[in-house]
């Protein structure tokens, strides 16, 4: 047996490795793993060693969860038939601004089936990591997702799934007053905008002067932990099978905002950048007022023309003082 979370005994890393070698037993097994071209993807970690941090990918692990295309169901001889049931995996070095941005989706897709289905096969494995220039996270944002913590040589368990597993293994009791490592000082990197500030500065001039840089490429919120816009396409085939697919869709779309009969409520990209902001910072439905910017600092990295929506927010306070 092993004292799991007690600061006093750290574990051995040959301990952390068996636990996760046996994670990936009846399981598909991800891994973040940096590749020649020097992005982090999630890959399939058949072979090779498992992290022993986190790195945070390009692309986050919503794309397991909510996958750009998906059959949501499918009509065939006069029946409706579900989309297949997805098969169990494991994410192994998730980083905690990740955890969180996964708590945020799971609040917005509560009620989505094809949701639940993969989180209730899913286990996921966070794990401390070194936080970059562009990382803003703060512990204190929202709750974390995920079953097992991993770091400073100590497991966490974060979910009853991941305290059963953990039993499994050998572990005794979690201990759970063990505060997680979150990085010291990102936090405080953050812009604290109030609604106020925001709602207020609806004609400022920084939206013209952003919205007219932005090429409404959609990258950004490509690369989001909590972005999650869809839409929804029927195929039909020849021989009368119809395919009701959900497919990521983008709200710097120039379509995004259009309904029937032409009428767009959001014509240009001023408007959809200040959309984002809105949704990012403020939350929509029952999550108003939740800020769902983990800090992850993705959208930054991935802006061709450098658009950073904490240097608008910057802004906006600063022009609300003056
Ligand atoms: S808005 Fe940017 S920094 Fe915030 S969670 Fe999304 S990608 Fe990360
Ligand atoms: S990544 Fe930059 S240029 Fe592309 S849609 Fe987002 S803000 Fe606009």
């Amino acid at each position: 047996m092993f004292d799991s979370a007690v600061p006093s005994s750290p574990l051995k890393q040959t301990v952390l490795d068996d636990l996760l070698i046996s994670l990936g037993q009846n399981r598909t097994l991800w891994a973040p793993r940096t590749e020649p071209d020097g992005f982090c993807r999630l890959q399939l970690a058949r072979e090779g060693p498992l992290p022993s941090q986190s790195t945070l990918t390009f692309i986050p692990l919503k794309k397991l969860l909510l996958p750009p295309r998906e059959a949501v169901w499918v009509h065939r001889d006069g029946c409706f038939h579900a989309a297949d049931e997805p098969e169990p995996f494991a994410v192994v070095g998730v980083p905690l601004c990740d955890l969180q941005a996964i708590w945020y989706l799971d609040q917005v897709f509560a009620d989505d089936v094809p949701y639940r289905a993969r989180r209730a096969k899913s286990l996921l494995v966070g794990m401390s990591c070194e936080p970059g220039l562009d990382c803003r996270c703060d512990g204190q944002l929202m709750p974390l997702a995920g079953d097992i913590f991993i770091g400073q040589e100590r497991v966490w368990a974060i979910s009853a799934a991941g305290d059963a597993l953990l039993r499994e293994s050998g572990f005794s009791a979690p201990v759970l007053d063990v505060p997680l490592p979150w990085p010291e000082g990102t936090a405080e990197k953050r812009q604290d905008l109030s609604g106020e500030q925001f709602y207020s500065a609806a004609d400022a001039s920084i939206w013209a002067e952003e919205g007219k840089r932005c090429l409404s490429c959609g990258a950004c919120s490509v690369v989001c932990p909590t972005c999650y816009c869809f839409d929804m396409q029927d195929e039909a085939a020849v021989d009368g099978t119809v395919t009701r697919h959900r497919i990521w869709d983008n709200c710097f779309f120039a379509e995004h905002g259009e309904v029937a009969g032409g009428h767009d409520f959001r014509p240009g990209r001023a408007n959809r950048l200040r959309f984002r902001m809105e949704h990012k910072f403020f939350g929509f439905g029952e999550l108003r007022g939740q800020n769902s910017c983990v800090g992850c600092g993705r959208c930054r990295k991935a802006c061709p023309v450098d658009i950073d929506l904490d240097r608008i927010a910057e802004r906006l306070i600063g022009e609300a003082a003056s």
